[in-house]
C-alpha cells in the first residue's frame, strides 16, 4: 500500500469528494469527509494528526474499542490459514464455532443459524424465512408484514418497506415498496407504565388483518436509526403473546441492541421472551468485519424443509466468511470474559449524570439514557453538522443525525476518555445552542 504523508491529504480528500459515495450523501459530497489514519482503543487518529475520542463505536459495532489485541490475533491466525472459502457444500471451524455460540447465548428456542454479510441482508433473510414458512404450510395468503412506526431495519428494498414510513424512504419509492401495516410506535420510555393503548392499537391491526400477516418485525427495547427511542419490556412481552394468539411470527431485530449494549446480552432478555426469528449484526464481530446472522426455531426450519421447494432460498457468495467468523468468535469470547455488565452500568450512570443537565437548555427536547446509549434530542433538526464540528474542536467524534445527538461508547472506554467524551458532547451542544454564553 502507498503511504501518504500529511501533505498528500488535500488531494486524497478531493478525490474522495469527487468519486466516493458516503452514507446518505450527495455526489460530490456537500462537506468533505475527514481523513482517518488509524484507530486504537477508543481513540481515532485523524489525517491532520489530531487524536479524537470515539463516541460512536462505528455505529454500535466496536464494543471493545478498536484494534483489540485478542480479536486481531484471532484474525491474523485465520488470515494466514484460510481467509475465505465458499460455504456451498463446504464448512469450517470458525462458522461452526460461531453457530454454537449464537445458539447457546441467544434466547431459548433459537437453534438454526444463517450467516449473512450485513444487517440488512440478515433482515431480508428473516423476512424470507417468515414468508417461506407460511408458503410451506400452504398459507401463501399470509404474506404481509406488520411493524411499528419509527422502526429501522435496513436500506434494502424489503427492509425499507418495514422501516418508518415518515423518516424512511417510503414516499421516494412508493411505487416499488410493498405496502405493509404500521402500528403506532410503542410509548416512549423504558420505565413507562401509563397505559397500553399502543399494544391495543397493535392488537386491533392483528384482529383485522391476521389472516394475511406473516410476521411482526420489531427492534426490541431500543428503536435505533428511526428515532433512538426506548420502550418498556412489558410491550415486548405482550407482543409475544399477541403473536401466539393471532398466529403471526415474531421477528426481532437485535442488530443494534445485541451483545450487551442495553445492559442485557440481548434486549429481548429484558422481557424474558424468545422470538421466532432473530437478527444480529453490528457488534457481532466487535466492529472489525461485516457479518450478521439470522436465527430461527427448529419448528420454522422443519416446516420450510418439509415444504416445497424444501430449501431456504438464499445463499450469498461470501456466506460464512471464515475471517469474519473468527473475528466474531474472538469478540464474543472477549465480551463474555469481560465485566461487560458492570462496564455498561457504569457508563449508564455516567451518561445520566453528565447529560441530564442538558435538559435545562432551551433547544433540548429530551435527554435519555439506557445502558451504554446516551441520547440528546434537540428541538431543531438542522444543527447536527455544527454540533459535530464543535465536538471535533473538543477532540470528540460524534455523528448526530436530524434532531438526535447521541453516543454509544465502547464498553471498555477508560474513565478519563469517557469524561472527555461527555464533556466534549456537553460543550458542543451548549455552544451551538447558546452561542452567546461563555
Ligand atoms: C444498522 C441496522 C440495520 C442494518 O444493518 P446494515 O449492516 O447497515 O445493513 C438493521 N437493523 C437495525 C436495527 C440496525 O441498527
Amino acid at each position: 500500500m502507498t503511504h501518504h504523508t500529511a501533505s498528500d491529504w488535500p488531494a486524497l480528500l478531493d478525490f474522495d469528494q469527487q468519486h466516493l459515495w458516503h452514507p446518505y450523501a450527495k455526489m460530490p459530497a456537500a462537506v468533505p469527509a475527514i481523513g482517518v489514519t488509524s484507530t486504537l482503543g477508543s481513540r481515532i487518529r485523524l489525517a491532520d494528526g489530531r487524536e479524537v475520542i470515539d463516541g460512536m463505536s462505528s455505529w454500535w459495532a466496536a464494543i471493545h474499542g478498536y484494534n483489540h489485541p485478542s480479536i486481531l490475533q484471532a484474525m491474523h491466525k485465520q488470515l494466514d490459514t484460510m481467509p475465505h472459502i465458499m460455504f456451498g457444500g463446504l464448512t469450517h471451524e470458525p462458522a461452526i464455532e460461531l453457530a454454537k455460540r449464537l445458539v447457546q447465548l441467544s434466547p431459548d428456542g433459537l437453534e438454526k443459524v444463517f450467516l449473512a454479510d450485513s444487517g440488512s441482508v440478515s433482515m431480508e433473510v428473516a423476512i424470507k424465512i417468515a414468508l417461506q414458512y407460511w408458503i410451506s404450510l400452504n398459507r401463501p395468503e399470509k404474506h404481509r408484514l406488520l411493524t411499528v412506526r419509527n422502526g429501522y431495519h435496513g436500506d434494502t428494498f424489503a427492509t425499507m418497506a418495514v422501516s418508518d414510513p415518515e423518516n424512511g424512504m417510503h414516499s421516494l419509492f412508493s411505487h416499488t415498496l410493498k405496502q405493509h401495516l404500521f402500528a403506532p410506535a410503542p410509548h416512549m420510555g423504558f420505565d413507562f407504565n401509563g397505559d397500553d393503548s399502543d399494544i391495543a392499537a397493535m392488537e386491533n391491526l392483528l384482529k383485522q388483518h391476521h389472516p394475511e400477516i406473516a410476521a411482526i418485525t420489531i427492534e426490541p427495547i431500543v428503536q435505533g436509526a428511526g428515532g433512538m427511542r426506548f420502550y418498556r419490556p412489558d410491550y415486548l412481552k405482550q407482543l409475544r403473546m399477541l403473536c401466539d394468539r393471532y398466529e403471526v411470527l415474531l421477528i426481532v431485530d437485535e442488530i443494534a441492541t445485541g451483545f450487551g449494549r442495553t445492559g442485557q446480552l440481548f434486549a429481548c432478555n429484558w422481557a424474558g421472551i424468545s422470538p421466532d426469528i432473530m437478527c444480529v449484526g453490528k457488534a457481532l464481530t466487535g466492529g472489525t468485519m461485516t457479518l450478521a446472522a439470522t436465527l430461527c426455531t427448529a419448528n420454522i426450519s422443519d416446516v420450510i424443509s418439509a415444504g416445497s421447494p424444501g430449501l431456504l432460498m438464499h445463499g450469498p457468495t461470501f456466506m460464512g466468511n471464515p475471517l469474519a467468523c473468527a473475528a466474531a468468535n474472538a469478540s464474543i469470547d472477549l465480551l463474555l470474559s469481560s465485566p461487560w455488565q458492570s462496564q455498561v452500568q457504569a457508563i449508564e450512570g455516567h451518561l445520566k449524570t453528565t447529560l441530564s443537565p442538558l435538559r435545562q437548555l432551551s433547544g433540548v427536547a429530551d435527554v435519555r439514557v439506557l445502558g451504554a446509549i446516551g441520547v440528546v434530542e434537540l428541538v431543531r433538526g438542522d444543527l447536527g453538522p455544527a454540533i459535530q464540528a464543535a465536538a471535533l474542536n473538543e477532540n470528540v467524534w460524534l455523528r448526530p443525525f436530524g434532531k438526535l445527538v447521541y453516543t454509544m461508547p465502547a464498553f471498555n472506554i477508560p474513565q478519563h476518555e469517557l469524561e472527555q467524551l461527555t464533556q466534549g458532547m456537553t460543550n458542543a451542544i451548549t455552544t451551538v445552542l447558546n452561542p452567546s454564553q461563555p
